[in-house]
């Protein structure tokens, strides 16, 4: 039960972090919103369980407009309790000719708004001796694949700030976790199916071979069963599960 508890759930406009902010909603907490797209459609699937969310829509490349956010949190809401470090963006190129300026978007996004969010949100956490950070990593920060660079070092590089975090809060009420997901069917992995189908793959079959090369289940993961483990990691059950990178993904690191 997380009624009193304010989560900010970073990138919720679409995917993964749309259906954490619902899971997390249906549980009680109030919810603030960030992203970008169809800002209306997020609220309103998050305000049938009967909360009104909170929005901003801090561009999270920009350390400024997390300042602001963390800002708005704290005199809207009194704070952040869960703070769920969702938001990325992916780039498929090999690396002798990946643009440079994805590369700085995707360290930007996919890893120094951790550090940012997660350095503003630890103070009132610290107060009131309660928070859960909850970095959604991904098996990309376990494991490489070609053509994934800048995400994959970006992703390893919030496993190793949850590892962190986790010790400097280890003896408080505060704990710090990453989830490391295999596929899930978002439009972030749809782009990459739309460009396999692009560069010749045949369109009813593009979805199922990039399920077969890396995911053993043959099945996506959903953004469902990604926000009740969120939920597990909120309980009191979860207080010592400090700095782990539990990956849910098909068995796709088992392999
Ligand atoms: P998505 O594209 O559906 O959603 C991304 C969200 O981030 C959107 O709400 C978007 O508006 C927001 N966003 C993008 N750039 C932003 C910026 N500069 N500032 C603020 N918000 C921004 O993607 P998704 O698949 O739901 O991915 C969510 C997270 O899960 C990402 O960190 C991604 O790396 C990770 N992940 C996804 C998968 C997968 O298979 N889909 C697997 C492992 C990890």
């Amino acid at each position: 039960n997380l009624h009193g508890k304010t989560a900010l759930v970073t990138g919720s406009t679409s995917g993964i972090g749309l259906g954490i902010a619902q899971v997390l909603a249906k549980a009680g907490a109030n919810i603030i919103l960030n992203g970008f797209g169809d800002i209306e459609a997020a609220k309103d699937r998050v305000a049938q369980y009967g909360t009104t969310p909170g929005y901003h829509g801090a561009d999270l490349s920009d350390e400024t407009q997390i300042v602001d956010m963390m800002r708005y949190a704290q005199s809207e809401f009194g704070g952040v309790d869960i703070l769920i470090n969702n938001a990325g963006i992916q780039h498929v190129s090999p690396v002798e000719t990946f643009p440079v300026e994805k590369w700085n978007a995707i360290i930007a996004i996919n890893l120094s708004s951790v550090f940012h969010t997660t350095r503003l949100a630890l103070p009132g956490m610290r107060e009131r001796n309660w928070g859960r950070i909850i970095n959604i990593a991904s098996v990309h920060g376990l494991v490489a694949s070609k053509e994934k660079s800048a995400y994959v070092a970006a992703k390893h590089g919030v496993v190793g700030l949850t590892k962190t975090t986790a010790l400097e809060t280890a003896q408080s009420g505060v704990t710090c976790n990453a989830l490391c997901p295999g596929w899930v069917l978002t439009p972030l992995v749809q782009q990459q199916i739309d460009k396999r189908i692009a560069d010749g793959a045949a369109p009813e079959s593009a979805r199922d071979a990039l399920l077969a090369e890396k995911q053993p289940s043959r099945e996506f993961v959903t953004p469902e069963q990604l926000g009740e483990l969120t939920l597990f990691l909120c309980s009191e059950g979860a207080a010592q599960v400090r700095g782990v990178a539990w990956n849910m993904d098909g068995g796709w690191v088992a392999q």
